[in-house]
């Protein structure tokens, strides 16, 4: 199986009608989508999503932004793709992110940053088994795959 990443399309994000065009910056890459949901993240989840940040004083607002309104869930699939979303994505707070990252042209705020996307392959499965069961996604192929991907082959040193 391909590496997965989460992926949140943020309250910020879907209250600003920016789903439709976050989603095309991943499927124009030629990511593969394999489960999404439209969901109010309930609180206990949120503060375990962000444990990690548990002692920092942004935690409980970021806890309360992530509950506040409903996010788009989403598993993406592709080889390499937690560091390939996280590049899209770009840096944490949009004032900082590079143009041409979704959080660079989308926004300018530190807690409103539209999206969320796992930081390694062992936090994706942990996230991703918190939000979504086995059944709720979905194995395909896509059609354009061959054009797609690829085998890697490393140069000579
Ligand atoms: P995410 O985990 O949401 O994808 P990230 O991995 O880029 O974002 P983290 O360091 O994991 O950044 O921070 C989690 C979230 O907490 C950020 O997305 C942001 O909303 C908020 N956050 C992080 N640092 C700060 C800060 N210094 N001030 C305010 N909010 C912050
Ligand atoms: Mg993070």
């Amino acid at each position: 199986m391909a590496e997965r990443t989460l992926i949140i399309i943020k309250p910020d994000a879907v209250q600003r009608h920016l789903a439709g065009r976050i989603i095309a910056r991943l499927e124009r890459k030629g990511l593969k989508l394999v489960a999404a949901k439209l969901m109010q993240i309930p609180e206990e989840v949120a503060r375990r999503h962000y444990a990690a940040h548990r002692d920092q004083p942004f935690f409980e607002p970021a806890v309360k932004f992530m509950t506040s309104a409903p996010s788009l869930l989403m598993v993406w699939e592709a080889d390499g793709i937690v560091d390939m979303a996280r590049k899209i994505i770009g840096s944490t707070f949009g004032y900082d992110a590079q143009p041409g990252t979704i959080r660079g042209d989308f926004g300018c705020s530190q807690r409103y940053n539209l999206i969320h996307g796992s930081d390694s392959p062992e936090s994706a499965e942990k996230e991703i088994a918190s939000f979504f069961s086995p059944d709720e996604i979905i194995d395909y192929d896509l059609v354009d795959s061959a054009w797609l991907y690829s085998p890697r082959i490393s140069s000579k040193k």
